[in-house]
């Protein structure tokens, strides 16, 4: 292989088969199949790049889709595949090496996509397989400047056969290809990977032979290369077509018509001038625990919140609110159930490790009834029980950021549809909790653009002043003052002003907060002032204007100073620190499963006094903030007082 070894597949596990009954629909070519697999009509139809090498060599991942060209079922365990091989240190194999194929049965037009099985978590299904060499040991393998693809019927003639960039292996069967390579794919420069582990989560570039002209002539002819791959569906996405709103979906697939990998997403509620952001959300059983199933309720408030912004949020919940495919009733799959078994335990590993024994991994689900085809659209979000080996209460989530997955754990948190107020409660942490999760697998950090929490003037559901406690009606009001109380009350474990003993502010006394159906989820628009904690004034209250009367009460003496002073006000033991608000709204990355350096990038930030400020100053004042990485978030569990009062709340309405 004429490339260096830049990347390297992991740990996989033989793949064990099944045959699945495929029953799926497609549009079939009508070229006429002239190639060197007439005899079957298996072809590849799309080979995926390997971008995630650039950047780390434990994460080289790839895929490709086989199509069924002929008029009858073809099972996919009669053939084999041939390509270079990586084991887990990075290592490539001395020669080429041959994969068993799963044993599955693609209808006629059918189509598969097949990855490396990089961890145990990852299951496949009837539109996709993890497959690994024959010993456990080797992953099939290639970068962006060369490689190759070969299938092989049982008795070891060449069915098909791709190579592309520097690339100079000949196919078993001579003869097969002819003439130069496919060009190498371009190379991507600050090229930033999702956390996702799942090869199948990738989706930056693709060569493909185009569905509206199935050319099968064994020569670089054959192939086009694309920006929008479409996993185990058609490759119906024109090669020029434009993402203009950048929310990942093309133009194309946004007009009645229109398909993506065969997918109708105008059906679903795409459509061109908005930018639209899909959600498949499955969830545990909860007969017990309405905090584990999916709230009209919630959902309703997280798709107001982002209307507002020309953003449209399409949830998929199945048919938990009605058996159709109706985007009004969050059923974008028909008559499906998105309820998967209950399991106390569901953790997201971070790399290539398995969940804990007695846990489910989200990969598992992702991996699983996810259609695959909806993977480079959609984002995937699981309600479960708890993340904890017990299954006790804790962590309201965990997210990838950025990503296309999220876990939200609000089981055993006492919720219910019982009473008014509880009823709300559920409503509220749900939508407030999905909207924050979510918002991480965006890009954004509990500071917005950085990881420090509690800046009162951050005016975001990310915030955990006000995540579970909703955002007041009035930025200008007492209401972020009486936040920053309850904070200070039960994290700090702190009196403030009319509540005298730690933990003793009740939830429900919250303004504008969770007990009421009013209570607001928003990001924030970064129009706040800064707050400069060794020169606060109490009357610029968050920095976003001040009622009669309102003040900021950070030293907590139930009176507004008229002095400045210096204070900690975000619980940080470090030094005092100007906190800057952030524009969360322009700063969302809808696009899923594609390089993330966009949303990495130094932000600089939206307050006035950074407008005429150099780059990088050398005051406090900092206008620009350094590049993140991205990685796992992992919410840290809710105070106790939290749990009491929901306790509490449960023993009165008995
Ligand atoms: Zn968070």
């Amino acid at each position: 292989m004429a490339v260096q070894c830049n990347s390297i597949l992991i740990l996989w596990r033989a793949c064990i088969g099944r045959v699945v009954g495929i029953l799926f629909g497609v549009a079939i070519a009508s070229a006429a199949a002239t190639g060197p697999s007439l005899a079957d009509g298996l072809y590849f139809s799309e080979v995926a790049v390997n971008y995630r090498a650039v950047n780390d060599r434990l994460r080289a991942k790839g895929w490709i889709e086989i199509v069924n060209k002929s008029d009858k079922p073809v099972d996919l365990g009669s053939y084999r595949l041939r390509a270079w091989g990586l084991n887990r240190r990075g290592r490539l194999s001395d020669a080429p090496l041959t994969f068993a194929l799963p044993q599955k049965v693609l209808p006629p037009g059918g189509y598969h996509v097949l990855a490396g099985k990089l961890f145990d978590a990852l299951k496949g299904n009837d539109k996709s397989s993890y497959i690994v060499s024959d010993d456990g040991r080797y992953f099939p393998y290639w970068s962006d400047a060369a490689g190759f693809v070969e299938l092989l019927s049982a008795d070891g003639k060449t069915v098909d056969f791709v190579r592309f960039g520097t690339e100079t292996t000949a196919p078993i069967t001579l003869g097969s290809w002819t003439g130069k390579s496919v060009p190498a794919f371009p190379a991507i420069a600050n090229y930033q990977p999702s956390q996702s582990m799942d090869p199948l989560d990738n989706y930056d570039r693709s060569i493909v032979r185009r569905a509206a002209e199935f050319r099968t002539t064994g020569t670089k002819e054959d192939w086009t290369h694309v920006a929008f791959p479409t996993p185990s569906g058609p490759n119906d996405v024109p090669p020029e077509a434009v993402d203009a709103d950048k929310d990942g979906i093309p133009n194309t697939a946004k007009v009645a018509g229109g398909t993506f990998a065969g997918l109708d997403l105008y059906a679903m509620g795409a459509r061109p001038g908005q930018r639209d952001l899909f959600i498949h959300l499955e969830h545990l059983q909860g007969t017990n625990d309405p905090g584990l199933v999916p709230q009209r309720a919630a959902l309703d408030k997280v798709v107001q919140a982002f209307k507002g912004h020309n953003i449209h949020v399409h949830f998929d919940v199945g048919n938990l609110f009605g058996p159709a495919l109706t985007p009004a009733d969050y059923n974008l799959s028909g008559d499906i159930s998105f309820e998967r078994p209950f399991i106390k335990c569901t953790q997201l590993p971070r790399g290539a490790a398995d969940a804990e024994k007695g846990c489910s991994s989200l990969y598992e689900y992702s991996s699983d009834r996810f259609d695959v085809r909806r993977r480079p659209i959609f984002r995937f979000g699981l309600l479960a029980s708890s993340q904890l080996q017990s299954g006790e209460k804790g962590k309201s989530g965990r997210s990838e950021l950025p990503g296309n997955k999220f876990l939200v754990t609000l089981g055993q948190w006492r919720l219910s549809t019982q009473g008014e107020q509880r009823k709300n409660v559920l409503t509220n942490f749900q939508a407030g909790t999905i909207m924050h999760e979510l918002g991480h697998t965006l890009g954004l950090r509990h500071g917005g653009f950085e990881d420090g929490n509690y800046k009162p003037n951050y005016f975001s559901i990310m915030n955990y002043l006000y995540q579970l406690r909703g955002l007041p009606a009035s930025a200008a009001g007492m209401g972020p003052t009486q936040r920053y109380y309850y904070t200070w009350n039960h994290t700090f474990h702190s009196p403030v002003p009319g509540h005298g003993t730690a933990e003793s502010y009740r939830l429900c006394d919250v303004p504008d907060g969770p007990c009421l159906a009013t209570m607001i989820i928003d990001y924030s628009d970064g129009s706040g002032k800064s707050l400069d904690e060794a020169a606060l004034d109490e009357r610029q209250n968050i920095g976003r204007g001040a009622d009669a009367d309102a003040f900021a009460d950070w030293n907590l003496n139930a009176g507004v100073d008229a002095n400045t002073y210096a204070r900690s006000i975000t619980g940080d033991q470090g030094p005092l620190r100007v906190l800057r608000d952030h524009d969360d709204w322009s700063a969302l990355t809808l696009v899923s499963g594609r390089s993330y350096a966009t949303a990495l990038q130094a932000k600089r930030h939206a307050d006035p006094d950074c407008r005429t400020a150099p780059r990088a100053p050398a005051s406090r004042l900092r206008c620009w903030s350094a590049p993140s990485s991205a990685r796992i978030v992992v919410e840290p569990t809710p105070p106790i007082g939290l749990f009491n009062d929901l306790q509490r709340m449960e023993q009165e309405r008995r």
